[in-house]
């Protein structure tokens, strides 16, 4: 096993609840520096080693509720030391951006920031308890783009309120504050959560699925190109812990919450650990390929999986069907239609491997 290069640390705090997540989470850490001391342990009880990193993620959660003193111990603690060229990135929520976190980030090497907008409408914000406005929001963005500029935005679609118009404008208002990346989550209400519970569904299927389509023509006329499922960038700002993952590549993860794929063994967020066979590898790693744009090609994949070999023939059909439909392109990329059906071509593929 080549040693690690790819972290992502969960920070499982938050300030209140939004109310379509049940994530892992509690309240802001009391000493955010023993907070560090946890992830060092658990590197330390699964016997982690990392090469020089060439990506590190923070997510959460809200890591911005360590504070600076937080990150400072987190960047001086040997966890981790970076390669050339490596991307360090930081979920922020816009309450916890200030000058001084973002200078402290700044000087700690962050590159990348990734801050959770969702909407841009204060009635929205409001009934998601978002604890934020959208001012604050947009606030928050353009001061963080002053110390990393390379900062991006989470939106989700089909929240209840947003209609056309509004999704439109908020587009609009996303697309002036040019940025170089963005991401775009359909809503899922999680179970548990509390719309759960007081029975808000989300909306259907198909208003969701325009909503991003329209994002995504929008988006591309700008120079967002849609580089995945939910992410859209600029030349040059793909998100390269994302990436890795979607390429198939090992990754650990620290922090109650945060799941590792290292080897054959995969490790839930809730320390509970699998070992997986080598078939079920290899297809977990192969699939996520489907949702770049980058396009699927299966003698490559069967190069790099030896054990696909016997499904090749069966997926090439599948695939050219779904060319013949408009559904992926001639390299096998999803189309604006594709990315609405990806579930159900990744079904195809997997019954060819588990009916034979
Ligand atoms: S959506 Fe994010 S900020 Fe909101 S409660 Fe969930 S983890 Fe916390």
């Amino acid at each position: 096993m080549h040693p690690l290069k790819d972290l992502y640390l969960h920070f499982p705090f938050c300030t209140g609840r939004c109310e379509y997540c049940a994530f892992v989470s509690g309240p802001p850490p009391l000493d955010p520096l023993a907070y560090i001391d946890t992830l060092l342990a658990e590197a330390r009880q699964h016997n982690l080693t990392f090469a020089p990193l060439q990506t590190l993620y923070c997510g959460g959660g809200t890591p911005g509720l360590i504070g600076s003193a937080g990150f400072k111990a987190l960047n001086a603690s040997g966890l981790f030391t970076f390669a050339q060229g490596y991307e360090w990135t930081v979920e922020l929520h816009p309450r916890t951006v200030t000058a001084e976190l973002l200078e402290t980030l700044a000087t700690c090497g962050v590159t990348r920031l990734s801050i959770g907008v969702q909407s841009l409408d204060d009635e929205v914000l409001k009934f998601c308890n978002r604890r934020h406005t959208a001012q604050e929001a947009l606030k928050a963005v353009q001061l963080a783009r002053t110390f990393i500029p390379d900062t991006g935005i989470d939106l989700i679609a089909g929240l209840p309120g947003v209609d056309d118009t509004l999704w439109q404008e908020t587009l609009a208002r996303c697309i002036d504050l040019d940025l170089p990346h963005l991401s775009i989550y359909a809503l899922s209400i999680d179970e548990g959560s509390m719309w759960e519970k007081r029975g808000i569904s989300p909306p259907d299927a198909e208003s969701v699925c325009d909503a991003i389509a329209m994002a995504s023509a929008r988006l591309a006329e700008v120079g967002l190109q849609r580089y995945e499922t939910s992410n859209y960038a600029r030349e040059g700002y793909r998100c390269q812990h994302n990436l890795n993952t979607w390429h198939g590549g090992n990754y650990a993860g620290l922090g109650r919450g945060a799941a590792s794929r290292i080897g054959r063994m995969r490790r839930a967020g809730d320390g509970t650990e699998e070992p997986l066979n080598e078939l079920d590898d290899a297809l977990e790693r192969a699939l996520t390929q489907l949702r770049l744009d980058e396009g699927f090609c299966v003698a490559a994949c069967i190069e790099r999986f030896p054990c696909l070999a016997p499904y090749a023939k069966a997926w090439a059909t599948i695939l050219a069907d779904f060319h013949q439909h408009g559904l992926l392109t001639a390299t096998y990329a999803p189309t604006t239609r594709g990315y609405e059906i990806l579930d159900a071509l990744e079904r195809a593929l997997l019954e060819c491997v588990y009916t034979e």
